[in-house]
């Protein structure tokens, strides 16, 4: 007994001199200035905000290649290059359309916006089907129909694009010609509408035969300002028949690069463990205001990238025991297409990669903590608190579950996977004006970030994918977690 309280001793008192020895490593090695100088380069003007698809998203993919390169990070085992090419359907909003239901007719923007589309002339007899849900749509014959549903579900809280796209699914596979869904403003308005459904809009694009014609199935939000359209709706005559004319409509495949880079762990066994580190590069790009046009992104995501490049630079010297791999995910901002052609296409073979940390941020507002969203989703919450506490931050749980932010960046890509992720982030305990002046905004330059406190976050960064990449324990999801199921069946286990 007393000598395996002795033994007990001597492992922590080991274990404890280690880990202080690392945390002066990396206090030694992490270096300001060299942080720094990622943000100005990744958010000045001159990249003028890295939408994807742009020649500066491509230069942004292409400096983080080549500091990879220059600190020993490698291409991954088996890649030729530290590009991987993302297949990507980019979808132009009609430019004309016009729609007449009975008496009825409306245009397009005043009325009318599209979710997606195709060119032509698309008629059909009118079915209303409530909200279009799978209830509501069982047992209906929608063949060749003009299907009309309400926006949403029902509830004010929830997004309503996810249910346009599962009630599109649904008609099309039905045989319907066309899906119109009636929109009464209510927490946004039309003009807003407008804005996020016209222009551009990105899928991923698998390359099928075909694919590139039937990606615009004919899928509408009409204006219903006051009510009166759905009344209006609900009385009609059976038989009634609308007509949908669209142009100026295209689809266009692209290719663009995600960057992946991989250093090998240090313990013969372990090493064939990988532990994935993400952050999306691309940011929205510019657009015509008045004043600034360049949405420069320093906190979306080049704090993401600046500080994947600082862990890149300490852990390529001081690897941890299971490999490290770096993937600077493109197409973020067009629906976290990048990781989620990743998640598709792993480079790394997802059943060896035990863990992710993200990083993606909008704007932090309490430099004496870290954000970590799934804090408390594997078994490694102590190691975050341990890894903040080492630079004089504490490691706090997502303060706004109801936004839902898991779900709404690159490390869900691969929970749904079953890979154990989570997004450890600079530090926000509400959605105040500190974040809102600067989330999505010309306004967020890399000037108007403290770079005292982007250090010490990226500090606790490292010492926490340290930890993770040492940890003896096991790595998994807590018990009764959504994506548990998903885990179990990656890692076959029970
Ligand atoms: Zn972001």
């Amino acid at each position: 007994m007393k000598t395996t309280i002795l033994f007990i001793l001597m492992v922590s008192t080991i274990l404890s001199v280690n880990a202080q020895k690392l945390v002066k490593t990396i206090n030694a090695q992490v270096d300001k200035e060299e942080l720094r100088s990622h943000l100005y380069f990744i958010a000045s003007d001159a990249m003028r905000g890295r939408n994807t698809g742009t020649v500066e998203n491509e230069i942004a993919a292409q400096y983080i290649a080549s500091r990879f390169e220059s600190y020993g990070v490698k291409p991954a085992p088996g890649a030729e290059s530290y590009f991987q090419q993302v297949s990507l359907m980019k979808s132009v909003s009609p430019r004309k359309a016009s729609l007449s239901v009975g008496d009825k007719s409306f245009e397009l923007e005043t009325d009318m916006v599209f979710y997606t589309a195709k060119n032509g002339s698309f008629e059909g007899e009118v079915i209303y089907v409530g909200y279009g849900l799978e209830d509501d749509l069982k047992g209906l014959d929608l063949k060749g129909k003009v299907v009309v549903a309400k926006t949403g579900n029902g509830n004010p809280n929830e997004r309503l694009t996810p249910y346009t796209i599962q009630k599109q699914k649904a008609v099309k596979e039905a045989g319907a010609v066309a899906l119109i869904e009636l929109f009464k403003p209510g927490r946004y308005p039309w003009k807003l509408i407008q804005y996020y459904f016209s222009g551009e809009k990105y899928s991923l694009y698998d390359g099928e035969e075909g694919q590139e014609k039937e990606a615009g199935f004919p899928s509408a939000w009409l204006l219903d300002q006051e009510g009166d359209l759905l009344s209006y709706i609900e009385g009609l005559a059976a038989g009634t028949t609308a007509s949908l004319e669209v142009g100026g409509q295209g689809n266009h495949v692209i290719k663009v690069p995600n960057v992946v880079g991989y250093i090998e762990g240090s313990d013969p066994k372990l090493k064939e463990e990988v532990i994935m580190i993400t952050a999306h590069f691309d940011h929205v790009g510019v657009s015509k205001v008045d004043g600034d046009s360049i949405w420069n992104g320093a906190r979306d995501n080049g704090i993401g990238v600046a500080n994947m490049l600082t862990a890149a630079e300490f852990l390529a010297k001081n690897p941890p025991k299971r490999s490290i791999a770096f993937l600077a995910c493109n197409a973020e901002e067009k629906g976290l297409l990048g990781s989620r052609w990743y998640a598709e296409h792993p480079v790394i073979p997802l059943e060896k990669t035990v863990y992710d940390l993200n990083t993606d941020t909008g704007g932090y507002n309490d430099v004496t903590k870290v954000t970590v969203v799934g804090f408390e989703r594997t078994s490694v919450t102590n190691l975050f608190s341990t890894a903040a506490s080492a630079f004089g931050l504490e490691a706090i749980d997502d303060p706004l579950p109801e936004e839902n932010y898991y779900d709404r960046s690159d490390n869900v890509s691969f929970a749904a996977k079953g890979v154990p992720a989570v997004s450890f982030d600079p530090g926000y305990t509400e959605m105040n004006e500190e974040i809102t002046k600067y989330y999505h905004q010309p306004a967020d330059e890399p000037q108007t970030l403290d770079y005292d406190y982007l250090t010490k976050y990226s500090k606790a960064y490292i010492y926490a994918v340290s930890l993770i990449g040492n940890y003896s324990g096991d790595l998994f999801w807590t018990a009764g977690d959504k994506y548990e199921e998903a885990g179990k069946e990656l890692y076959g286990r029970d």
